[in-house]
């Protein structure tokens, strides 16, 4: 069984995400999407929240579960036999610091990093970007999957904090 892990904090999730998590569920058998419950970062929804949205997002895949994290993700793949961590690379700016990412899981714990090449489509958006977007009224769809900007607009009208 080969197992993979999709992680991130995922504050929400984008379509950017959801391309790499698709085609991570065509390589292995077994997909998990780990939210990470560091709370140093500010953030827009609740662990449960960017959960809801994950399952939202894929239920189509029949082989991606999603999960939360706290802690090393090498601890996390340890503990659910996953032997490869899946990333996406935007840009060289992401590749700085996801390459000592990569080395020091493989140091700790001898566990692979996969990185995949973000879809063209997608190479400019991520999740502050969305939310700055959403919060001055500017259009999401097309940017996170439908229910995710659903969401997305209602937080923005109504703030939790
Ligand atoms: P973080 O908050 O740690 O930056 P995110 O939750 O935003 O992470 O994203 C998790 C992972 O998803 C990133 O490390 C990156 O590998 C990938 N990712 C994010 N946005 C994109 C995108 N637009 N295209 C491809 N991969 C992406």
């Amino acid at each position: 069984m080969r197992r993979a892990v999709c992680p991130g904090s995922f504050d929400p999730v984008t379509l950017g995400h959801l391309d790499i998590i698709s085609r991570a569920s065509a390589l292995y058998d077994e997909v998990i999407v780990a939210v990470g419950m560091n709370a140093s970062k500010n953030r827009m929804f609740t662990l449960e929240e960017r959960i809801a949205m994950l399952q939202e997002a894929t239920t189509q895949y029949g082989n991606v579960s999603v999960d939360s994290f706290d802690g090393l993700i090498v601890d996390f793949c340890k503990a659910h036999s996953i032997q490869v961590i899946v990333k996406g690379l935007r840009a060289i700016s992401d590749f700085d610091y996801e390459l000592q990412m990569a080395q020091m899981n493989h140091g700790l714990a001898g566990i692979e990093t996969l990185f995949m090449t973000t879809n063209p489509l997608y190479s400019f958006l991520s999740s502050s970007l969305v939310k700055e977007v959403a919060t001055y009224g500017g259009d999401v769809s097309g940017l996170v999957p439908e229910a995710a900007g659903r969401r997305l607009i209602e937080r923005v009208k109504t703030p939790q904090n």
